[in-house]
């Protein structure tokens, strides 16, 4: 009997090796990752320059308490404020940890203000994360089913509809929490000028733009964050995934104003922020730069964003492409698992966002070649299921 729990729907497969956009399973057979353990590897599998820096970390030292100053935290800290136009970071351990302690830091600065703003708006289809707090936050009713009480203190508006949030805005609201770009709710964007109206919304009534970039976040969608597109910024941002390229890490970054809310003994975590794994964010960076990774992102998206609309083109259940970056969504008229299976069968990994939305998600330093052949075996598989 395997004696893990079975909250997850698992694939056949047992992924046991990874080179760069490859991955090896238990039977030597060899696939495209496509999937980056959703959003996460974006440096690829077995980077030598990662391999090399957790390795001279390790011998050094794994984790040490925050009781203590941390200089690869501090060095992080520093890097990720000048990348995103923020001020402080708090550091934890994934993207829900991140998204737990936005909402808090936003609660805490209203308190200390003398304020009673506590609610926070989110958008329907979003995806914040499983703790009770982010999954009361997310916008879709699955993930709360048999989950109650549920905390209070969430509402939900459409995406995308400006109105629909100047009617729910009231004096109680503190902040509006979104995903710049949908993913696991269907790779969904929000649009350049809702997220210029929202941050207007945020500035004339006082409350906060907190974005999650948990998915978006470090490049994935052709900017290091996906919020650069719109020329915003937001109050507080949060990451995970992809920032420590297959180490835990999150991250909640914030204003000095709200950051001042975060004094000592209100917030913490064990792990958060450990010389482990700031290494890691650290190492995933400097390839970022090295591996002018940005530029890659937005030159591969452009490979397959043209060749996915040319499918759909050609294939009659094919719906729409969209999407941002190396974030690319296939909407289809039927369920997606048989193409993911077919795909999987010949040597693709790839995923999906909810029933009808293929989702892909390459490394940032997918080559050319690869995607090539990725979009080769999506196109085989394509015709034996929708043929
Ligand atoms: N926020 C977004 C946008 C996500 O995509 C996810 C995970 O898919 C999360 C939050 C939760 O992150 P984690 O699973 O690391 O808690």
């Amino acid at each position: 009997m395997n004696h893990v729990m079975q909250n997850y729907g698992r694939f056949p497969l047992t992924l046991i090796k990874g080179q760069g956009s490859r991955v090896w399973d238990d039977q030597n057979n060899s696939y495209l990752d496509f999937v980056s353990g959703i959003a996460v590897n974006i440096i690829g599998h077995a980077h030598p320059r990662m391999v090399k820096a957790l390795s001279e970390q390790a011998a050094s030292m794994l984790h040490c308490s925050n009781l203590y100053h941390i200089p690869q935290q501090t060095l992080l800290a520093g890097k990720l404020c000048v990348l995103a136009g923020l001020d402080r970071v708090f550091f934890c351990n994934s993207g829900a940890e991140a998204n737990e302690a936005a909402i808090k830091l936003a609660r805490k600065y209203f308190y200390d203000q003398g304020s009673s703003r506590r609610t926070i708006i989110t958008a329907t289809q979003s995806f914040h994360g499983r703790t009770m707090q982010t999954l009361t936050a997310t916008g879709q009713d699955k993930v709360k089913i048999g989950f109650d009480p549920l905390p209070q203190g969430f509402e939900h508006v459409p995406l995308n509809d400006l109105d629909a949030l100047r009617a729910q805005i009231n004096a109680q609201t503190a902040a509006i929490l979104l995903e710049p770009l949908q993913g696991e709710g269907g790779v969904n964007l929000a649009d350049a000028a809702y997220l210029q109206g929202v941050r207007a919304l945020c500035d004339e009534h006082g409350m906060l733009l907190i974005l999650d970039e948990i998915q978006t976040g470090m490049g994935r969608t052709g900017k290091m964050f996906a919020y650069e597109h719109a020329g915003i910024r937001p109050d507080i941002l949060t990451l995970a995934k992809g920032l420590g390229g297959g180490v835990p890490i999150g991250a909640m970054l914030a204003t000095e104003q709200l950051a001042k809310s975060f004094g000592p003994g209100t917030h913490g975590s064990t792990f958060g922020g450990n010389p482990m794994s700031c290494t890691a964010a650290l190492t995933v960076l400097e390839v970022m730069e090295e591996e002018a990774l940005l530029i890659n992102t937005v030159q591969r998206s452009q490979q397959i964003f043209e060749e996915l609309q040319a499918f759909a083109q050609a294939f009659e259940g094919l719906l729409e492409v969209r999407g941002q970056g190396l974030l690319l969504g296939l909407e289809c008229n039927c369920d997606v698992q048989p193409i993911i299976e077919r795909c999987r069968k010949h040597g693709l990994l790839l995923l999906a966002a909810g029933p009808k939305v293929l989702r892909i998600l390459p490394s940032l330093n997918v080559s050319e070649g690869e995607v090539n052949e990725a979009l080769e075996i999506l196109e085989k598989s394509l015709k034996e299921v929708l043929a």
